[in-house]
């Protein structure tokens, strides 16, 4: 569903992905994981094509992603990303947070948009709050619309980028019970997180990045129990 292949990414002169290559099976979960400024977020956005590359190439669903290309649209539908802060339209309601892509993006009649953005908000358990705003909304309801968005364009992979970091604790669980359930239903997930919890009991594998570099991958059991590499297990060993 994703593949990357020696994909390099600078800023100026400063690269900060060095030839990191790794695929994703359709449902597969895979997180990353890693220190703040390692790339983790970089990555994800080349991904969906909100950033440009300098090496290598990211294939989605057998389409090279290239921002320069007409197609780069495209790939946008068919790679959502959920954000650490939501990013939700402050002067929509929750409905119309959901409705706008399917709308004005995909071009889907007005009402059955607005059917399915009903159906997605019970989903994530909003069934509720679909008129109320986002300021009316706690951050762990906000990131469920936001959720809800991002399956309205009916993707065929999610990225999130520290979908809870910014969540008080308590309301951590009611947004990973969601994306827990999504991997039930076999979406396509990568997750930046530092929920290991999330990782070791949703994740198909892990990665570990740090500075840039792809250091480590496999399964939760291993990458998070038995790391290989001394910069897994110092990372490990400074956040457990
Ligand atoms: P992470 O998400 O793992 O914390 P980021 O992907 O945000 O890391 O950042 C990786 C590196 O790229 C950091 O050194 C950061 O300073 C740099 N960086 C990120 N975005 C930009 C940008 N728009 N311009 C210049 N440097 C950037
Ligand atoms: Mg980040």
């Amino acid at each position: 569903m994703v593949a990357l292949h020696n994909v390099r990414k600078s800023f100026g002169p400063l690269e900060v992905i060095h030839d990191v290559s790794f695929s994703v099976e359709k449902g597969e979960v895979v997180c990353i994981i890693g220190p703040s400024g390692s790339g983790k977020s970089t990555l994800l956005r080349c991904i969906n094509g909100l950033e440009t590359y300098q090496g290598g190439e990211i294939v989605v669903h057998g389409e090279r992603v290239d921002t320069k290309a007409r197609s780069i649209r495209q790939v946008r539908t068919r790679v959502a990303m959920v954000f650490q802060r939501f990013n939700l339209f402050p002067h929509r309601t929750a409905l119309e947070n959901v409705a706008e892509g399917p709308i004005f993006v995909k071009k889907e009649p007005r009402e059955q948009a607005l059917a399915q953005a009903r159906q997605l908000l019970e989903r994530v358990g909003l069934g509720a709050k679909i008129d109320a705003y986002p300021a009316q909304l706690s951050g762990g309801q906000q990131q469920r619309v936001a959720i809800a968005r991002a399956l309205g364009m009916r993707p065929d992979a999610i990225l999130f980028d520290e979908p809870t970091s910014a969540l008080d604790p308590e309301l951590v669980g009611e947004v990973l019970a969601v994306m827990r359930s999504l991997a039930d239903e076999g979406m396509t997930m990568i997750v930046v997180t530092h929920e290991m919890g999330f990782a070791r009991e949703v994740a198909d594998r892990v990665l570990f990045l740090d500075g840039g570099v792809l250091v480590e991958q496999g399964p939760p059991s291993e990458v998070l129990s038995r790391p290989q590499n001394p910069r897994t297990q110092d990372f490990l060993r400074r956040i457990l």
